[in-house]
């Protein structure tokens, strides 16, 4: 039951129209006609990605990836978290400049596809088909996270127009966007604006390259007093932060997306090296230990996958009455991300050197991979958001219809008329125990729902004083990440119920959760304001999964070893 994605032998996912398949396998067989060897000459000179950029924009991926209904040429137009979560995957796979690239566009294109303004949509969607590339100039250099502290600036004119004056730091695509959407203030008020502009515009500054990743392009971009008029803005004020907030709550999805296939690739090449690779008359992948790291290795991809499907699912139904997502998709971000992180501290000490070969695909990975949980707001700021949902996700639930898996071609109109950021904490959920208690016959489920039980014990005894308590941001977060767990291990019971993963491979995947949970309650209980009822409930999270051999072994021989040179990227 391999779900991780093998270009080679690329798995249909029931779309619903010929273009959507045709844009993975084109993409697909462009990356292995380019090969390892020339991507990785590339990625050494650090030369910036236009090839790839060429060939997205002759294809026209962007436009019938990015755009919702009503927008571009195409009259069956519609817009598909599954398809830009498998777009987003292949690009991972293949490294992290083309994901990133595809990244910044999708971000960059969507503060017009959300704005008030009819006409910039059309002509941004026009556009893409002469240059693909897109940038989200947010970020400035002495603000980072703080954008109230926003320093960019519209200055009125006599005539009705502006200038636009200011600085952007970080600016991914920044050197050749056509469409750079810019957060700032009108000046001389507190108003919010957010406006586009071209990177061919005299008046637009590409400064230089700021850092020193190898294909892509992050830069300091400076606006020198570059006109604008009512035709650029494309929202102003309170519409405009939550434009800002909205962008990228529907594109931060691709952080964990992108983070599965870059481990995924990495999980064939250290496989296919370590089996072959014979010390003291043995191969490599008999040392117990590494039997232990491929095993959890593939486990957690496994986990990472299924989440990731099932949480596109959720981004899919959304609603005003169903905005599940709202938790799901941090996490995807966050939580996701970080698992590819854990996964290649195991890949490491399996490859070793190997690892550090220029001729690899891992020596990248590992290095592009750490950028991930930067991007799209920290792991803190996400975890501010996450941990607003406790109350309503642990002790309230909702009632909802249960749904599927949404393969189907419906435009998620929704994502792109998210409304107000207001309300969040009231979100609601539908009760995590229904997927619990559908495996609580598997014994390391079972362990696990003790630990949530614990945690929930945890909630209550600590009352009001928890909230004083979460003021300590490190507090928080302690509490946070067990909190994630929960949600996490929900989405994935109900994605392996879809996907047919059976209970062998559930069970061991939650071995895997159970040790990380009581690693995580280890980390709360170090924490020093913790008072003595916490520390006791906190005690009985920390538990042991059920061992057994036997399911251990065969799931490492037939499932995991099995993958051995089932993907090799061409050379
Ligand atoms: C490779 C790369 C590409 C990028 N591309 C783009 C791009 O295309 N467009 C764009 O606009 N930006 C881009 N960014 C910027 C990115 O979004 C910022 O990194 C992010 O906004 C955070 O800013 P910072 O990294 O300067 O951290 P800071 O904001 O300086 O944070 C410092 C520390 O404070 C913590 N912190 C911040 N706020 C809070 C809070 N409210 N509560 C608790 N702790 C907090 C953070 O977690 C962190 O540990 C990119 C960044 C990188 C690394």
């Amino acid at each position: 039951m391999n779900l991780l994605l093998n270009p080679k032998q690329y798995r249909d996912r029931n779309y619903p129209d010929e273009r959507s398949k045709e844009i993975m396998l084109k993409m697909i067989e462009w990356f292995e006609n380019k090969g390892l060897a020339n991507h990785k000459e590339q990625y050494h000179k650090h030369e910036f990605c236009e090839d790839f950029q060429q060939f997205v924009t002759e294809e026209g991926f962007f436009e019938t990836l990015f755009l919702p209904s009503g927008y571009g040429s195409d009259p069956d137009q519609y817009y598909s978290t599954y398809r830009m979560y498998e777009f987003s995957e292949i690009c991972g796979f293949y490294g992290a400049a083309y994901w990133y690239a595809f990244h910044v566009s999708t971000l960059g294109l969507d503060p017009v596809l959300l704005g008030d303004n009819e006409e910039a949509k059309h002509l941004a969607a026009a556009k893409l088909k002469e240059n693909a590339l897109c940038a989200f100039a947010l970020s400035e250099k002495e603000h980072g996270a703080d954008i109230y502290s926003t320093e960019t600036k519209l200055y009125p004119q006599e005539d009705g127009s502006y200038l636009a004056r200011g600085n952007k730091y970080y600016i991914g695509n920044g050197n050749v966007a056509s469409t750079v959407t810019v957060f700032g203030k009108i000046d001389g008020t507190d108003e919010y604006v957010f406006f586009v502009v071209d990177a061919a515009h005299p008046k637009y500054e590409c400064v230089k390259r700021i850092t020193d990743s190898n294909q892509q392009y992050v830069a300091e971009i400076k606006l020198h007093d570059y006109p604008i008029s009512e035709a650029e803005i494309l929202s102003r004020g309170p519409k405009a932060w939550d434009d800002m907030l909205n962008t990228i709550n529907i594109c931060k999805f691709n952080i964990g997306s992108g983070a599965t296939g870059i481990v995924t690739h990495s999980f064939y090449e250290s496989l296919n090296h370590a089996y072959k690779r014979i010390l003291y008359g043995k191969r490599v992948t008999e040392f117990a230990q590494i039997k232990r790291l491929f095993c959890d290795s593939w486990l957690r991809i496994m986990g990472m996958k299924l989440f990731g499907l099932r949480a596109t699912d959720y981004m899919r139904v959304a609603n005003d009455n169903d905005k599940r997502y709202l938790l799901f998709n941090p996490v995807m971000k966050m939580k996701v991300a970080m698992q590819g992180e854990k996964v290649h501290e195991l890949l490491f000490d399996i490859i070793a050197a190997k690892g550090f070969e220029k001729d690899m695909y891992f020596e990248q990975a590992v290095k592009e991979l750490v950028g991930f949980s930067k991007l799209e707001g920290t792991r803190h700021v996400n975890m501010a958001l996450i941990i607003k949902l406790i109350p309503s996700y642990m002790f309230s639930p909702g009632e909802f219809q249960e749904i599927g898996r949404i393969t189907d071609n419906r435009n998620e109109e929704y994502l792109f008329r998210q409304g107000r950021t207001r309300g969040y904490a009231r979100t609601k959920f539908h009760d995590f125990n229904l997927a619990y208690n559908s495996v609580s016959h598997l014994p390391n489920v079972q362990v696990y729902m003790e630990q949530i039980k614990a945690y929930q014990e945890f909630l209550k005894i600590s009352g009001e004083g928890l909230d004083q308590q979460m003021k300590d941001f490190d507090y928080l977060l302690a509490v946070g990440e067990i909190f994630t767990m929960v949600a996490y291990g929900q989405l994935i019971i109900e994605s392996a119920k879809i996907e047919g993963v059976s209970d062998e491979i559930l069970n061991q995947i939650f071995d895997v959760y159970v040790r990380d949970f009581s690693a995580y309650a280890v980390e709360l209980y170090g924490k020093p304001v913790n008072t003595e009822a916490q520390l006791g409930s906190i005690m009985k999270m920390i538990k042991r999964p059920v061992p057994d051999q036997a399911q251990f072994e065969k799931i490492l021989q037939e499932e995991v070893y099995s993958l051995v040179d089932v993907y090799i990227q061409n050379p």
